[in-house]
């Protein structure tokens, strides 16, 4: 069904290439380091990168988009002129599905409603090449690993999760849109060469403890930021305990603490899950080079030399973690969690617990959760929360109904939703009677910020194993602790759950469900990509302007931000969601969030024509039609957070030439020069405090525009005073050209 999982020659290519990465550096290597190594763009570019600061350019197998991303992403495909993509890629409508009222009709209403999207995202794939799983087949990571991932592949998604295949030894890396589209048309792909974190495991994984564990400690050892840049390793004995499955759901939620991506060496449980999901030629293959799918054993025996940080967990001596509220790093062992609740006033009452999301809705966490429920239901246990069930993929729901481990959750009253994201992502119409009231949820999920689930800020979500979520749930309490306390069944008799179990894939081989993937047309030069002239969500790109040669005069200041500006300052997510395919009506959330250094109110800047306050997409709009190109001035690491390419593209298309700042984010500021705009800042930052409301603004010196040469920004304020200082940029030449052609993607026609 699915072609060209593994590029042709794939593992005799990737020994060649080792063997070549070995002889110039000379040293032992980590998993991830071959796996990086070997994936270089160019093999003549092999040398020793320093970790943590140097750039290097990468060739990726494959493309992963899901519905809400891969819109922008192949909006800006469209515009290169290509026939095809140069690597496989898939696209995955697992977002924009609602959970309202169970799987079958909310996968109606989510037919009806984004019919548009659904239709344009197929057209576009039939046309170019790319696998479409329509809605209900799976979320994007769950499908990826059932159906793409290979160990000692490289990957990209448009999506933060994307390192899920990590658990089958990939490194998958999520991104944003246009480096997604970097990768589509065959163009090398940048990444800084991450840092290594190399967490040994030791023991085996035991009891009430399951691999969510794992990440949940870590996450606490690590916090939200501790992962940034660095890919997180696994080895150790405790490695050979965890099903694969198990070990995706340790990567994907390694998004939690920043990391680039993570990854597990191959083994024979990665072998086992390639062959019972219809890939026993990939397990065969890998099996033949299983050394160079791992690190080499003098890094193992001493990590200490070859990572750089180690971290040790012992799988015999971990508890069952619960993470949360809002934040997933505030990590509880179970054995400190009730105190923590009471201490903390959490509320105590569960009124929902949620199974599901690209992080753990696999067939053995659902067997082992189903195990809990059986028990409930044959001790006539009456479950006191309300539950929710999605699962990762029709794969796994075809065969969980086969094998009776849905059947347990609705004898209970749990509801199955659709294979998609749904509550995960804030797509859940959560009925409840009192919004005001404080109220604790349970998730299996990865993320549990403010409202991301149910929209509500008296909501407090925790977020824990499917075994957690399915004994909360029953008990419907936080305070309870299934390890030591007994639960009182219907008649009133205390009942203590013995440990879950479940096998890790089925017995009986996966089910034969319907795939939900509609394969490209062999030729797909006659299909028409349709987009409605009046839609409102979708919108064709027209490209961007070239540069017309001249140094930038008289620009006005849009607006000077103050303090923290990231990319959901610069285009907030939420409701806008809905137009994440539509530039010029996203562009009405321009800079919304971000705060005016003159009034220090958001979205509240001068009009200089006529000199009142309106939007910042409003003044940009006015501005444009009067043919005035605009300025952005900032302060520190401006555009940090998501990789949204949005956020770049917006300013563009409503005529800001540049964004001036103190410093910027990496990704963002890649994403600035992808768009043609210039990303310049303050060879001196104090010069931050010359820009007046009133001003405007000069950038020279672009006949000149050269690598390492600084330009000149002139001030004109209105009092007749003018004031000069210098801006230092990092184009290279080709992101020079980039900036003369209109922006990246005019390069490639
Ligand atoms: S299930 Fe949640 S975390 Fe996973 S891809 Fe969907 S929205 Fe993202």
């Amino acid at each position: 069904m699915q072609n060209n999982i593994l590029p042709q020659n794939f593992y005799s290519a990737y020994q060649k290439r080792l063997a070549e990465v070995r002889s110039h550096l000379n040293r032992p290597l980590t998993l991830a380091e071959k796996i990086l190594y070997v994936h270089l763009f160019d093999s003549k570019e092999t040398k020793a990168y320093q970790r943590g600061s140097d750039y290097a350019y990468f060739a990726p197998d494959r493309v992963a988009m899901q519905d809400a991303t891969a819109q922008m992403a192949l909006l800006q495909f469209m515009n290169a002129g290509k026939s095809k993509t140069a690597v496989p890629s898939s696209v995955h409508c697992d977002h924009l599905v609602t959970a309202k009222v169970g799987a079958s009709d909310d996968l109606h209403s989510a037919n009806v409603t984004n019919k548009e999207v659904y239709d344009f995202l197929l057209s576009v794939s039939q046309k170019y090449g790319i696998d479409f799983w329509k809605p209900g087949a799976g979320i994007i990571h769950q499908v990826v690993l059932e159906n793409y991932a290979f160990p000692g592949g490289m990957m990209v998604g448009t999506d933060s999760h994307t390192p899920n295949a990590g658990g089958l030894s990939m490194v998958a890396i999520g991104v944003g849109g246009a480096d997604a589209v970097d990768v589509m048309v065959g163009m090398p792909w940048e990444l800084k060469m991450p840092k290594l974190i190399g967490v040994k495991l030791s023991g085996r994984m035991n009891g009430w403890t399951s691999p969510k564990d794992v990440i949940l400690k870590l996450a606490g050892i690590l916090t939200v930021k501790g992962g940034t840049n660095a890919i997180i390793e696994y080895f150790g004995e405790g490695v050979s305990s965890l099903s694969a499955t198990g070990k995706a759901t340790i990567c994907n939620m390694g998004a939690e603490v920043g990391a680039t991506t993570s990854i597990f060496p191959f083994d024979e449980k990665t072998a086992y899950y390639l062959k019972a999901t219809g890939r026993a030629d990939i397990a065969e293959q890998a099996a033949a080079v299983a050394a160079d799918l791992q690190a080499d054993a003098e890094a193992i025996a001493a990590p200490e030399k070859y990572y750089d940080r180690v971290i040790e967990i012992n799988l015999d001596e971990l508890e069952p973690y619960i993470n949360g509220p809002f934040t997933p790093d505030a990590a509880h062992p179970i054995s400190e969690f009730v105190k923590i609740v009471k201490e903390k006033n959490y509320p105590e009452t569960v009124e929902v617990g949620l199974i599901g999301s690209c992080t753990n809705s696999s067939y053995e966490d659902l067997a082992k959760a189903a195990s809990i429920a059986r028990q409930a239901n044959e001790n006539n246990i009456e479950t006191k929360a309300k539950f929710i069930l999605s699962p990762g993929s029709e794969k796994v729901r075809a065969t969980a109904e086969r094998d009776g481990l849905l059947a347990p959750f609705e004898q209970f009253g749990g509801l199955i939703m659709a294979n998609a994201c749904g509550p995960c992502i804030g797509q859940w119409k959560r009925q409840t009677d009192d919004p005001q009231a404080l109220n604790s949820i349970v998730s299996s999920f990865n993320r549990n910020f403010a409202k991301r689930a149910d929209g509500n800020p008296n909501t407090y979500h925790f977020v824990t194993s499917p075994n957690l979520v399915t004994a909360l749930t029953l008990a419907g309490r936080l305070t309870f602790n299934p390890l030591t306390d007994t639960i009182f069944n219907k008649d009133g008799k205390a009942i203590k759950l013995q440990e879950p179990e479940g096998d890790e894939l089925p017995q009986q081989g996966f089910a034969q469900a319907e795939s939900g993937c509609l394969q490209p047309s062999a030729d797909g030069s006659s299909i028409e990509v349709k987009i409605a002239p009046d839609s409102q969500r979708l919108q064709k790109l027209q490209p961007f302007a070239p540069w017309d040669g001249n140094d930038y005069k008289g620009l006005a200041l849009l607006i000077k931000t103050q303090g923290k500006c990231t990319t959901d300052h610069i285009s907030m997510a939420g409701e806008w969601l809905r137009f994440r395919g539509h530039l010029e009506n996203i562009s009405d959330n321009l800079l919304m969030g971000a705060v005016n250094a003159f009034n220090e109110k958001t979205n509240e800047v001068l009009n200089p024509l006529d000199g009142s306050y309106g939007k910042v997409s409003q003044v940009a709009k006015t501005l444009k039609s009067k043919g005035i190109s605009s300025i952005v001035v900032a302060e520190d690491n401006y555009g940090e957070g998501s990789s949204r390419e949005h956020a770049a593209m917006e300013p563009r298309f409503l005529g800001v030439k540049a964004i001036l700042s103190k410093s910027f984010a990496r990704i963002h500021e890649t994403n600035l020069k992808k768009q043609g705009m210039l990303a310049l800042t303050f060879a001196n930052a104090a010069d931050y405090d010359q820009v007046k409301e009133t001003d405007t603004i000069d950038i020279l010196g672009l006949t000149e525009f050269a690598p390492g040469k600084p330009l000149t920004i002139k001030l004109h304020h209105t009092d007749g005073s003018e004031d000069s200082f210098a801006a230092n940029h990092t184009y290279n030449q080709e992101q020079i050209d980039w900036f003369k052609a209109g922006c990246a993607l005019n390069m490639m026609k």
